[in-house]
């Protein structure tokens, strides 16, 4: 028995608030991908669709990385959603869903940050994992799927294998399931209907209030190449990183750089 075997669409559905009725709501037991599946499907889908796996045998992370679960410790899912174009007001979106979801984890009693650009920190390890991948729509919008990765909890085997310092909530993973999928939703919804209204300038106050490394010295790396270095100090409008350095404020894209602590 999966830890989501007591998850039911109509269940998940009854706890939702309004803003998310909308939503198709897909359960399986096991997928490689499940941002793969809805990839593969956005043509077909009639509206915005919510897809829950109990397991993914090829769950990824950005650039090819992997995304590491084990059946019944870890929360993933993917949400298609459909928005106005053109591609390039949705740089900001993963940050946007970060906000969502570290909003959903503080209603809930776990306090948790936001690392840049897609990682949710808690306790300074990632307790989840943000892809947003996206396709362009025949009326010139563009779906999105953005993929959720959270661990319940973790296992000391799915820990080794990860390979670096990782955290959980066991807290949440006692929580009645429908509701808490129904929280995240409901919260999901109403935070990408108003992206995809304002764009991502109004979340990033909301974002720098959630922000992990504040003030710390970073280094950005591509590959393990370091690219800069300096102190974080939040996202601008557009969700770059802004990154006082010697030579000045640098925004960074996110592309597919990542951050470091310098002392790391
Ligand atoms: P980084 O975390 O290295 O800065 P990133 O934020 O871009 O890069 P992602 O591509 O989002 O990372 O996620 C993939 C990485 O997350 C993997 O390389 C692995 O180190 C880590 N990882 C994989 N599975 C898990 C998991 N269940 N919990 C926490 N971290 C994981």
């Amino acid at each position: 028995m999966t830890l989501h075997s007591d998850l039911t669409s109509a269940a998940i559905a009854a706890h939702c608030a309004t803003g998310a009725a909308h939503v198709a709501i897909e359960l399986i037991d096991e997928t490689g991908s499940t941002n793969a599946d809805l990839l593969a499907r956005c043509a077909q889908l009639a509206g915005p669709t919510l897809r829950i796996a109990g397991q993914q045998t090829a769950g990824r992370g950005r650039a090819g990385r992997p995304w590491l679960s084990q059946s019944g410790a870890s929360l993933m899912f993917s949400l298609a959603w459909h928005f106005q174009g053109p591609l390039h007001r949705l740089v900001g979106l993963p940050l946007a869903v970060g906000v969502a979801l570290a909003e959903t984890m503080a209603s809930l009693g776990v306090p948790v940050q936001l690392k840049w650009p897609n990682d949710m920190i808690k306790d300074g390890s990632k307790l989840a994992g943000i892809l947003v991948e996206t396709q362009q729509a025949p009326d010139g919008g563009v779906w999105a799927v953005i993929g959720c990765g959270i661990n319940l909890t973790m296992p000391d085997a799915l820990e080794q294998q990860i390979g670096r310092s990782v955290s959980a909530v066991p807290w949440l993973a006692q929580m009645e399931r429908n509701t808490l999928v129904a929280a995240l939703l409901s919260r999901l919804a109403a935070v990408l209907a108003e992206f995809d209204d304002t764009g991502f300038a109004p979340f990033a106050q909301r974002w720098n209030a959630l922000h992990a490394w504040q003030g710390k010295q970073v280094n950005i790396l591509d590959d393990g190449k370091l690219l800069q270095q300096g102190i974080a100090a939040g996202v601008d409008q557009l969700g770059r990183l802004l990154l006082e350095t010697d030579g000045g404020l640098v925004q960074i894209m996110s592309g597919d750089v990542s951050l470091r602590l310098a002392q790391e």
